[in-house]
């Protein structure tokens, strides 16, 4: 948790979302204020439909020949939002029972669905394996639930083992690998690992390699993907069939901050044309896999409370809006961030016109930790005015603690 308020940092220069004539924010194409009122309520989070479609349609088309795009659910498991990126990419990831029943209703073949994370228990491995989905091991007890699943099936379970590789992902917002970790086997393991799997008879198709989560720094996401692809190389006399799927992990970030530039992905784009070039030699028949979350949907939604009331103290303006850390923990700064440092934040148009002041946009709950916006400067605004936390469409409603002071729930649109 942050406990420190670095100085205020201003999203300056433009919104990142277009506004109309009067000022007004929108979504969609369409005013702000109707979407709200046509989804019922504030708070609400929206998520633009056309963003979706168009950052996964422009990044697989630029993905090499052989290079797979599959969804991280974690980000943002909507149901009506997964379906519509299932249309969008080759492949869903899922990180629980729960997430994979919506994966399963989206229509996504199990061919193409994964299945990682700690701690799975024997019920969902089971449920996994019935599905007939890959499961990423990260445990021994792991192989022997599934070769007990598939004894009793009669179908050999389709696994990949999970690596904690013995690097760590530079510069990335969240490290996922290299030292001791809950996630995966550790590299110095996996030969065991592979020999058990063929002694379990399980139905071998490669390695899952996930270094760390929101990077912007193409060269260390190249660094980490060439060195994935050489550590499974490495084992290549132990595969115990050969490897279909290599799934190199991801990690794109966004920005959040006007002094965050977007990640350049040219590199890496490049890199994974070489990579890929290089798998076609190496590992026929095999595809390589980026999975991603936050990259597709972050940037795409946008969290929507409305002004309660408007209280000046000791000088300082303060918004007092009917959402807050409970709907969006990471706008708040306290889902992992060392520093607090503010989301992109706008009110839209008020009908006051134009008059500019530094707010602090809080929420409803008695702690000083519900804060969205910290000494920004904003427009002027009123209650019943709306204000917009932008890069709100991933880690948000689902990754907040909504029953926190047991206010109402948030709502969900795709718009
Ligand atoms: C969280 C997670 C992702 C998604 O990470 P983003 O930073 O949102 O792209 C992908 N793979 C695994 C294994 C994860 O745990």
């Amino acid at each position: 948790m942050s406990t420190v308020s670095p100085p205020p940092a201003a999203w300056s220069g433009s919104d990142p979302w277009p506004r109309d004539a009067s000022g007004e924010l929108l979504v969609g194409g369409r005013p702000l204020a109707r979407v709200v009122d046509a989804v019922g309520s504030t708070p609400c989070y929206l998520y633009d439909r056309g963003r979706l479609t168009r950052r996964a349609r422009a990044l697989r088309e630029a993905f090499p020949a052989g290079v797979l795009l599959h969804y991280a659910m974690k980000a943002n498991p909507m149901p009506a939002l997964v379906c519509h990126m299932a249309t969008l990419v080759d492949g869903l990831d899922v990180a629980s029972a729960g997430e994979l029943r919506v994966a399963l209703d989206t229509g996504m073949p199990a061919e193409h669905i994964s299945f990682a994370g700690p701690g799975k228990s024997d019920r969902e491995l089971e449920q996994a394996h019935a599905a007939g989905i890959l499961v990423n091991l990260e445990s021994f007890r792991e192989v022997g639930v599934l070769a007990r699943a598939s004894e009793r099936s009669g179908t050999r379970a389709r696994v990949a083992v999970r690596v904690n590789l013995p690097f760590e992902l530079k510069a990335s917002g969240m490290k996922m690998s290299g030292g001791a970790r809950q996630f995966g086997i550790d590299a110095e393991l996996v030969p065991d690992m592979l020999r058990a799997i063929r002694e379990a008879d399980l139905a071998f198709e490669g390695f899952h390699m996930f270094a760390g989560s929101q990077n912007l720094r193409h060269a260390a996401i190249v660094e980490a993907q060439a060195k994935c692809y050489d550590q499974a190389l490495e084992w290549s006399d132990l595969f115990p069939s050969p490897v279909r799927s290599l799934n190199l992990g991801g990690g794109f970030g966004i920005p959040y901050t006007p002094t965050e530039a977007p990640l350049d992905l040219a590199p890496v784009l490049d890199n994974l044309a070489a990579l890929a070039e290089r798998a076609g030699k190496d590992l026929p028949g095999a595809h390589l896999v980026i999975e991603l979350g936050r990259y597709l949907v972050g940037e795409a939604g946008v969290y929507v409370t409305r002004v309660v009331d408007r209280k000046i103290s000791r000088g300082q303006v303060f918004l007092v809006v009917d959402g807050g850390m409970h709907h969006h923990l990471a706008a708040s700064g306290n889902f992992g961030q060392v520093l607090r440092r503010n989301y992109p934040v706008a009110v839209s148009a008020s009908g006051e016109g134009g008059e500019r002041e530094v707010a602090s946009v809080v929420g409803p709950l008695c702690t000083p930790l519900d804060l969205l916006a910290d000494r920004m400067e904003l427009d002027h605004a009123e209650p019943g005015d709306l204000v917009a936390v932008f890069q709100s469409g991933a880690y948000g409603r689902s990754a907040s603690p909504r029953a926190f002071l047991s206010h109402p729930d948030a709502v969900e649109a795709l718009v």
